[in-house]
C-alpha cells in the first residue's frame, strides 16, 4: 500500500495508489499525491526489491485528482532517475486526454530535459489505453480485468489482478454494484475503499448525500464481505470521519467475522 488515503490530505497518508508486485515487478493502481515519494521510501526501507524506474505500468480505476495528480510525477521523477521505457497506462474513457495535456503542460520541461541533460528516448512517454470491462491486461504473470463501477456521473472501475500466488481485487472509488460479488468472489485480498456509516449523520446534508451515492459505508462493505469472503479485507481510501482506524476497523467487524485490516501508507501484504 502506497496511499491509503483519500482526497481529504492527511499528515501521515497520501492519496490513493498501491502496487501489485509480481516476481519483482509493479503494477501501479492509481497514482495520487505522494505516490512516487512512497516508492522511495518503500526501497530505502528495504520494503521492495523494485524501484520507480520500475514504474512503467499504472492501472487507474477512475480520473478524480485524489487518484491521477501524481501522473506527472510518475512520468517526469523515473525519467530522471534513469527509466528507458515508457508507461502503459489503462483505464476509462478521458484517460488519452488527460495525458496528453499533462505532457503538453510539461513540454517545456520535457524539451530542455531532453536537450540539457543525459536522458532517455522513451522514459517520459506514456501510452493510454482506455479500457472497457472484461480483460484488458495479460503478460505472463498477471492477467487484469475490470469490472465498471458505479461512482456517480464519472466512468469509473474496480480491477481484479489474477496472479499465480492468488487473486487481488481493488475497488477502487465506488458504490456496490450488483455484479461485484460474483465477480470478486473467494478472492485472497479484497482492497476497498469506505467510509464510516458511524459518522454520516454528522456530515453537512450535500456530503452525506454525495457519499451515499458515490462510495461505500462500512455497512455496506460488511454485507459486500460476508458475500465474497475474501481472505483478507483491506481499507483503503479511508474516510474516518474523526474516528480511530481500529474504530472503523469494528464497524465491519461488528457485522462481518473475517479478517479486517485498515491498512497504512507503505504496508505490505503478501500472498
Ligand atoms: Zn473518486
Ligand atoms: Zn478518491
Amino acid at each position: 500500500m502506497l496511499g491509503s488515503g483519500s482526497p481529504n490530505a492527511e499528515a501521515d497518508r497520501v492519496s490513493s495508489g498501491l502496487a501489485v508486485a509480481v516476481d519483482g515487478r509493479p503494477y501501479l493502481v492509481d497514482c495520487g499525491h505522494g505516490i512516487v515519494q512512497r516508492v522511495v521510501q518503500a526501497r530505502a526501507k528495504d520494503l521492495i526489491t523494485w524501484d520507480t524506474t520500475d514504474l512503467d505500468r499504472l492501472f487507474v480505476t477512475h480520473l478524480h485528482a485524489d487518484h491521477t495528480v501524481g501522473i506527472p510525477d510518475l512520468l517526469y521523477t523515473p525519467w530522471i532517475h534513469g527509466r528507458e521505457t515508457p508507461v502503459d497506462v489503462y483505464g476509462p474513457a478521458g484517460l488519452d486526454h488527460m495525458l496528453d495535456h499533462i505532457q503538453l503542460a510539461y513540454a517545456e520541461n520535457i524539451r530542455e530535459h531532453r536537450s540539457a541533460h543525459p536522458s532517455t528516448e522513451q522514459g517520459y512517454r506514456a501510452a493510454a489505453h482506455e479500457v472497457q470491462a472484461g480483460l484488458v491486461y495479460q503478460d505472463e504473470r498477471i492477467e487484469v480485468h475490470a469490472l465498471p463501477a458505479d461512482h456517480g456521473d464519472l466512468a469509473a472501475f474496480s480491477y481484479k489482478f489474477v496472479t499465480p500466488n492468488g487473486t487481488i481485487v481493488v475497488s477502487g472509488d465506488a458504490k456496490p454494484v450488483a455484479q461485484f460479488a460474483d465477480w470478486a468472489r473467494g478472492c485472497d485480498l479484497l482492497i476497498h475503499e469506505v467510509y464510516s456509516a458511524r459518522q454520516l449523520p454528522d456530515r453537512p446534508p450535500a456530503w452525506r448525500e454525495y457519499h451515499s451515492r458515490a462510495h461505500t459505508s462500512t455497512r455496506e462493505l460488511a454485507a459486500l464481505a460476508n458475500d465474497i469472503r475474501p481472505s483478507r479485507l483491506l481499507l483503503y481510501h479511508q474516510l474516518f470521519w474523526g474516528l480511530r482506524p481500529q474504530e472503523l476497523v469494528a464497524e465491519i467487524t461488528s457485522e462481518y467475522d473475517g479478517n479486517v485490516v485498515s491498512t497504512a501508507d507503505l504496508d505490505v501484504f503478501e500472498l
